[in-house]
């Protein structure tokens, strides 16, 4: 069977158990603040487990795009080095939402792998939960009878909580699991090793394909555990790991997912695959990330530098250096493996198709600016080996090595390789102490505490805020929350006119009313597991009553402005700079509008303006809102309605149309473009390859704007007497300054020698030692060293120079007085110090000073002591 077949079958096969198919969620997660990825099925079903959202389908299946690079699972490092850990992949999964239980996803799960794809039993192992003394739960006795009906006591092997216990955090909902373990070993093999014993023992034939978890447990914030109300049955299978043991295969990389792909690389480079362990490695580790980085990017994760995109950027970085190191790439050359991804790909992700220009893009610019920093990182090495070298030592500091890694994107793999070649090495445990710092920061910046939450009603939350600014409610639960050590609560209303951040719209403000007429203050409100929070510093003194809620709606109406004006400029960016415009990120706040968007180039001012134009021209044509809530979604894409890539939507979307535009979105809006009054870009930039942003504001904002330059205007009129060609009257002003400053010059030179003159023939003799001593007004820091030059080359001239002299200048400039001074070389060599002595007379001027021994100066404060700070300076 092709992957492509075994991947219908699977949805096939539970569809005919009545499951309802629903398609992958996107990889990239936005609006959870705990997970920055997918990384299990279950993800996308997280809130209804946790009862925040309805069911509205007891038996789903699909196939998930998940990604396994931070947090709790991380598998980046073992990807490349073994055969069946990929950082993308797909999760084949069934799902149970409070209908069948255990019984039916064993019985379902071994029919679906040995009556239709006929994989052979005696390969295949099970395990079961061994039980946990700790947390009052005995073996899962219930999960094993089950399997003995099906297969051989003896493959059913018991599991320990690490490996068979699964929980979706330190609290929340939690149970044993079942895994299926297949042997692929060939039989000669077989018969010398009982496969039973290879079971976890990370036997890269031996491996887990598929998960069943019975989740039946909460578990609270004392650590204790409840009965789940609703049990869930959620699975995962591996399917790259399905498709090689359909395909007879002993590698994810040699199934016809990867296949083609290796064999580019193989073409590009010039080595054949399997030709060496470091070369194999390295087009393994090229073909993964290569379809990590491309999907990131299709969902809306642009390479960056910090959080998600940061992961992403790192990821690509490690397949440029394993080419770079083991298959002598040392030009860009992932970006062109693009071609190949999309035919293997592109069918099942047409995503990646329309989105190939821009992908190819963001990977060449990423590759070329990475192998620069490879460059600059190798020869800051090479330094640090050289003078290692010269010191005798053969071990690089943990911390230099660091620096290179976490400073130049420099793997400690690469340091270690090259440090290698020239017989040395790195002290890892400074290394791995010091990487043990940074995470224990990030740690402690992003720990949030909770506790348990406290219910006080029941019922569901209802955003009624589309409609209203004001509603009666009650509070249906709360918790408190500490995060950086702040603390705060969260509430849940039974109704809430508050909009929730979402979708770049940031949360309402308002406050809360209760009876008596106490007022609380929400300072913010969130989405957290689809959960709308409202954030208050303290709790109202009754919290059971029934109160009254209402937004800040100043505030939500300037926040509605700018959300409806990026409509308008998203769909006027299409109509002036192409149809290639896609919305790449927005965020729109109270103050202004941001919008990214995919274009290759900078917009140049009349575009701005255009753009600016043609927007203002649809906010005076005054379009009423078209507010169309629960449409299918086809019916909505049918209406022209711009969808994401990248954002999960529902069956049922909202459309709002405003004149010609029609975007999907669950923000709020004005009730006519009119209500907008203006809007004005303020800024247009470049925040990735291929991504620009536009800064916009609109209504009041752009009022102000116009008040502030206007105001500023009227001042400059005023300095240039109200002139009627203002920026003539600038520019001559302007020429006459450089004119004047011309001249001053001139004047300043010719004071100089004067002066130099005058001085000259005023030289006192002190002790042998010809001395010049003069006190300068007005004289700049720069002029004095003129004159001291001046001097030195004047008598240089005359042939003097052989006899002792020293000059000593004070001067005062702008209310400050400074001290110049100069010794002639044969005064440095008997040991003078003009540094030294400026110290010293320094104090005098309440300031201090440098240079060189033959020369220095020193800036101060008190203008009363300059002369006696010139009278300390002797020899
Ligand atoms: P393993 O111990 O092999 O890493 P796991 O215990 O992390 O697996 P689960 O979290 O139970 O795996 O995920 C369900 C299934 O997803 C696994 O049975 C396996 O088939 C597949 N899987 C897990 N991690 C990966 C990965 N990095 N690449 C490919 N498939 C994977
Ligand atoms: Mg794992």
């Amino acid at each position: 069977m092709t992957s492509k077949e075994i991947r219908q079958s699977f949805l096939d096969f539970f569809a005919s158990k009545n499951h309802k198919i629903v398609p992958s969620a996107p990889m990239v997660i936005k609006d959870d603040p705990t997970l920055m990825f997918t990384n299990a099925g279950m993800n996308q079903f997280k809130n209804i487990i946790l009862g925040n959202d309805p069911i509205k389908y007891p038996r789903v299946a699909d196939s998930q795009k998940c990604l396994r690079v931070s947090g709790k699972h991380n598998d980046l490092e073992e990807v490349g080095l073994d055969t069946y850990h990929h950082t993308m992949f797909e999760m084949l999964g069934n799902w149970s939402f409070g209908d069948y239980f255990k019984k039916e996803a064993i019985e379902w799960a071994w029919e679906y792998l040995t009556e239709v794809l006929k994989l052979d039993k005696n390969r295949l192992y099970v395990t079961v939960f061994e039980g946990s003394p700790n947390d009052n739960i005995t073996r899962d006795d219930e999960a094993s009878y089950i399997w003995e009906q099906l297969i051989d006591k003896d493959r059913i092997i018991n599991g320990n909580k690490k490996d068979n216990f699964w929980e979706m955090g330190d609290t929340g909902p939690c149970g044993p699991c079942s895994e299926i373990h297949i042997d692929i070993r060939p039989d000669e093999q077989r018969k010398k090793i009982d496969g039973k014993t290879l079971v976890n023992k990370d036997h890269p034939q031996v491996i887990e394909i598929w998960n069943n978890v019975f989740m039946q447990y909460n578990r609270k914030v004392d650590g204790t555990l409840e009965d789940l109300p609703a049990k869930v049955i959620d699975t995962g299978m591996g399917f790259e790991r399905l498709c090689m043991a359909m395909q007879g295969k002993t590698s994810n990389y040699d199934t016809d997912i990867f296949q083609p792909i290796i064999q580019t690389i193989a073409n590009h480079s010039g080595i054949a695959y399997g030709k060496s362990e470091k070369s194999d490695i390295a087009m393994r580790v090229i073909a993964d990330h290569l379809r990590t980085i491309a999907f990131s990017i299709t969902d809306g994760q642009l390479p960056s530098n910090a959080k998600a995109g940061y992961v992403i950027r790192r990821i690509l970085r490690r397949a440029v250096r394993y080419g770079y190191t083991f298959l002598n790439q040392q030009n860009a050359f992932i970006y062109r493996l693009l071609d190949v991804l999309c035919d293997v790909m592109g069918e099942a992700y047409p995503e990646l198709l329309s989105q190939k220009e821009l992908i190819g893009k963001v990977i060449r610019e990423e590759e070329e600016s990475f192998l620069r920093t490879l460059d600059t990182g190798i020869k800051l090495l090479d330094k640090q080996i050289t003078s290692s070298r010269q010191e005798g030592k053969s071990v690089i500091s943990g911390v230099d090595a660091f620096t290179l890694y976490d400073t130049f994107g420099f793997p400690l793999d690469l340091t270690e390789l090259i440090l290698r070649e020239n017989g040395m090495s790195v002290n890892t445990d400074e290394f791995n102490a010091e990487m043990q710092k940074q995470k224990d920061r990030a740690r402690n910046a992003a720990s949030v505490e909770a506790t348990d939450w406290v219910h006080l009603n029941e019922g569901e939350s209802q955003f009624v805020g589309y409609d209203i600014a004001t509603t009666e409610t009650k509070i249906l639960r709360y918790r408190k929350v500490t995060h950086k050590k702040k603390s705060f609560y969260q509430i849940v209303l039974s109704k809430t006119p508050f909009y929730a951040e979402m979708g770049g719209q940031v949360g309402d403000k308002g406050i809360l009313i209760d009876s008596k007429g106490d007022k609380t203050m929400i300072f913010d409100t969130k989405k957290e597991n689809n959960l709308s929070v409202h954030l208050v510093d303290k709790l109202p003194v009754s919290i059971d009553g029934i109160f009254t809620a209402k937004i800040d709606e100043d505030y939500r109406m300037a926040i509605t402005c700018n959300h409806s004006a990026t409509h308008l400029l998203h769909e006027t960016l299409r109509q002036i700079l192409g149809s290639h415009i896609e919305q790449k990120g927005s965020y729109v706040s109270a103050e202004s509008l941001r919008f990214d968007f995919s274009h290759y180039q900078k917009l140049t001012k009349e575009e701005i303006r255009a753009v600016e134009k043609e927007v203002n021209r649809k906010i005076r044509s005054n379009y009423p809102l078209e507010e169309m809530r629960d449409i299918p979604i086809a019916e909505a894409q049918k209406m022209g309605a711009m969808a994401l890539f990248g954002e999960k939507y529902g069956e049922t979307v909202r459309v709002i149309r405003m004149g010609t535009s029609t975007e999907l979105c669950g923000g709020t809006h004005i009730d006519a473009t009119g209500n907008i009054g203006m809007m004005r870009i303020v800024s247009e930039s470049s925040i990735a390859s291929g991504i620009r942003r536009i800064e916009a504001i609109t209504g009041r904002a752009v009022e102000d704007m116009i008040d502030a330059q206007q105001d500023m205007c009227g001042s400059i009129k005023e300095l240039y007497n109200n002139s009627p060609d203002i920026i003539k009257a600038i520019e001559r002003s302007l020429n006459e300054n450089l004119e004047l400053k011309k001249q001053v010059e001139v004047f300043e030179q010719q004071r100089i020698i004067s002066l130099r003159d005058t001085l000259m023939s005023n030289i006192d003799n002190e002790g042998g030692v010809n001395v010049i001593r003069s006190i300068q007004k007005d004289m700049s820091a720069d002029n004095v060293k003129g004159l001291v030059f001046n001097i030195r080359n004047l008598i240089a001239e005359k042939g003097s120079a052989d006899q002792p002299f020293m000059i000593v200048i004070g001067a005062v400039y702008n209310d400050k007085p400074s001290l110049t001074l100069f010794l002639s070389d044969e005064l440095v060599e008997k040991g003078y110090s003009a540094v030294n002595l400026i110290r010293t007379a320094a104090k005098e001027i309440q300031g201090g000073g440098g240079g060189q021994p033959h020369f220095a100066t020193a800036g101060g404060r008190n203008i009363n002591g300059l002369q006696k700070a010139m009278d300390m300076i002797k020899l």
